[in-house]
């Protein structure tokens, strides 16, 4: 009964379409679909609804409840989620996007082609949205940010940028993804980058303040106020890579809005600071640090990653990570556990935690989209309930990019969400089964992206 019930449903949904004079039959993404039976986390830090149902309509959330509470609506398709868990999709507050291809990263590689490969990445991987650092350049990344925005790209996450980033001369050169930055070498010389960028409608603006480890002179706190300054009065926030704690201290004390990393270090004036300036976020990008002396997933060879990149990348990080100098790993081991003791200080005051990878990143190999799951492996291995690292990846970094229809299931949102095949809250590795993405209420293509990821990088 049901395929002819389903042909009457067709044919009658036709006939209405032909009276309204509609040249075109509603695409799926505009057809009402009714997901059923999947325990579903929505995202708002709640416990999970076991077998629960929700509606999506116009690529949007339109109810969302129990099984049995929501009808479908006539000619509606309705999909049994039985047995399956429902998050949001995730969102990445720190990306390079456009440099890494195969096993080359530079600028030569920001193209078009490499930017929308790198967000189908992303989309394979349960991703939403991704927000580039400070390391785009020319128009591009603003034609693309609008692009797929506009879902132009179905089976492409949401690309956003901040632009040029705003970097002192010492750290710029050829070779690292800062050639792209502003040189800031004077206060108005800070305030014009600043200005350059607000009329782009950028979500942040990002400079980097750091000695890496003594060997240059960082962005002087009078310049990266200026940048501050400048960017408060053009109402756009400024996230700072900054990783030491008594400079971490400074840039409270200056109207810092986003940390782009973790502090290496986390002490009680730190976290009075944090409550000093409650708007202040901070984003993990723990991955580089970790993964040194973390990387089971490399071998065995995690599917994830086998089916999306070649061979001869993945020996190549075989052979870099893990470390297996005993010296490196004791000092790399004893970083990880400050980090993670700062994590778990931040998470246990209340200080808002949002999740970046630095995926795309120069350190090497930082696979785009699956650096994503080893980072919420990262903030549990921290201390944070699998369920904080849910929030921390979804409506929390939505909110901390200003994204307002990302990061929940709930009803006016865009149905942007990630079906697994087991229980993150079990386990948070479970995030790594992916049955299905979908964006926009679509579910993605994941066989055909598969194709198009190996075949691209074969390319090269
Ligand atoms: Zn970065």
């Amino acid at each position: 009964m049901r395929p002819l019930h389903a042909l009457v449903a067709v044919g009658l949904a036709v006939a209405i379409w032909s009276q309204q004079g509609a040249a075109q039959p509603p695409t799926a993404s505009q057809r009402a679909t009714l997901f059923e039976g999947a325990r579903l986390i929505a995202g708002d830090g709640l416990a999970p609804i076991e077998n629960a149902a929700f509606l999506v309509e116009n690529g949007r959330f339109i109810r969302v409840g129990r099984k049995g509470e929501i009808q479908a609506p006539a000619g509606a398709i309705r999909v049994d989620l039985t047995g399956k868990t429902v998050i949001p999709a995730l969102i990445d507050g720190h990306s390079h996007i456009g440099y890494m291809k195969h096993l080359t990263s530079g600028a030569q590689n920001y193209t078009r082609e490499n930017i929308l490969d790198h967000m189908r990445r992303f989309a394979y991987f349960g991703i939403a949205a991704s927000q580039s650092m400070g390391s785009d350049f020319g128009e591009l990344p603003f034609q693309l940010r609008d692009e797929t925005a506009a879902g132009k790209y179905p089976d492409a996450a949401r690309f956003f940028t901040a632009g040029r980033g705003l970097a002192p001369l010492v750290e710029i050169s050829a070779d690292n993804m800062r050639q792209a930055a502003f040189p800031i070498t004077t206060v108005a010389g800070a305030r014009a980058s600043v200005q350059e960028l607000a009329p782009r409608k950028v979500k942040l603006i990002k400079t980097w303040v750091d000695d890496r480890g003594g060997a240059i002179r960082p962005l002087s706190p009078e310049l990266y106020r200026a940048i501050f300054d400048e960017a408060h009065r053009n109402n756009l926030r400024v996230a700072v890579h900054a990783t030491d704690l008594a400079q971490a201290k400074e840039l409270l004390r200056a109207g810092i809005d986003v940390f782009a990393h973790m502090i290496s270090d986390v002490d009680d004036e730190l976290i009075d600071l944090f409550k000093q300036h409650p708007k202040t976020v901070i984003l993990s990008a723990l991955g580089g640090p970790r993964r040194v002396i973390f990387a089971p997933w490399l071998n065995p060879v995690h599917p994830l990653i086998r089916e999306t990149v070649l061979p001869e990348q993945i020996a190549r990080l075989q052979r870099r990570i893990p470390l297996t100098d005993s010296a490196q790993l004791a000092t790399s081991a004893a970083s990880w556990e400050r980090l993670a003791r700062g994590v778990a200080k931040l998470s246990a005051a209340g200080i808002k935690i949002g999740v970046g990878t630095d995926g795309g990143g120069q350190q090497g190999d930082q696979f785009l989209g699956w650096t994503m799951h080893t980072e919420l492996e990262n903030l549990a291995a921290a201390g944070m309930t699998p369920a904080q690292v849910i929030v921390a990846a979804t409506r929390t970094t939505a909110e901390i990019l200003g994204i307002d229809d990302l990061g929940m299931v709930a009803v006016g949102k865009s149905a942007d969400f990630v079906v697994l095949d087991a229980n993150p809250l079990d386990d948070i590795t479970n995030s790594r089964k992916i049955s299905q993405v979908y964006l926009r209420g679509v579910a993605i293509d994941r066989a055909q992206l598969r194709a198009g990821f190996m075949s691209m990088a074969a390319a090269n």
